[in-house]
């Protein structure tokens, strides 16, 4: 199959020097490349900004902002027959970045934030056959919030998470998931490396890609 990947941060500028941004190492998105590609798949990997090394065969598309993760996704979308989203694309951005250093000063500041567009529910519409797959880090009702995140998105499989916890979720290598489907069922995993759930989101994704000949 064709699997194209979204992993790591995104950088949302609030001058030229600073950003608002997040946890997340791409840790999780890597390994799924990497797993993709040991189970003979052709891998497309869109990475924000992470200290990972590219992984010799999967095509590695860099980029900084929501914005240009955005682009490069639906520029990639026609050749996938699976996107994963991994990445932990930002819910908000600075609404009026400087074009300028914004000078020090002892004042308290506001920074104005708006929404971010989500990725998953603009692409939705050209989904056609492909399978979406989606993350949802969560600091509680993790369940309740896997099932909504799902519908509301129209995803095939949320994979769901408890970053509170010391061993799960974003920097560190191992990941306690819940995978949530649209028929309301709930997979418990339990603590495991990063590639192992890596490889089992691979083996559901094996499962359920619809017969994908055709695509370019
Ligand atoms: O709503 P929340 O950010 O928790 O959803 C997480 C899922 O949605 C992830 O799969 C993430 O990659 C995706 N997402 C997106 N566009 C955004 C924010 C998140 O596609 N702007």
């Amino acid at each position: 199959m064709k699997i194209l990947v979204t992993a790591g941060p995104t950088r949302e500028a609030i001058d030229p020097v600073r950003f608002i941004s997040n946890r997340s190492s791409g840790k999780m998105g890597y390994a799924l490349a990497e797993v993709a590609l040991s189970r003979g798949h052709e891998v497309t990997l869109i990475s924000g900004p992470v200290s990972l090394p590219a992984i010799p065969g999967v095509r590695l598309v860099r980029v900084v902002s929501a914005d240009d993760m955005s682009r490069e996704v639906r520029t990639l979308i026609p050749w996938s027959d699976a996107l994963i989203m991994a990445a932990a694309v930002a819910d908000w951005r600075p609404r009026l970045p400087s074009a300028t250093k914004i000078k020090k000063s002892a004042q308290v500041r506001c920074l104005e934030l708006e929404p971010v567009p989500d990725i998953l529910s603009e692409i939705r519409a050209g989904k056609g056959d492909r399978l979406f797959v989606g993350f949802a880090a969560e600091t509680g009702s993790v369940e309740a919030e896997a099932h909504r995140k799902l519908q509301a998105k129209g995803l095939d499989l949320i994979v769901a998470n408890d970053v509170s916890a010391k061993d799960a979720g974003f920097e560190v290598d191992t990941n306690r998931v819940v995978l949530v489907t649209p028929d309301g069922a709930e997979q418990h995993l339990p603590l495991m490396s990063k590639r192992d759930v890596a490889a089992r989101i691979l083996a559901w994704v094996e499962t359920h890609g619809a017969d994908t000949g055709s695509r370019v």
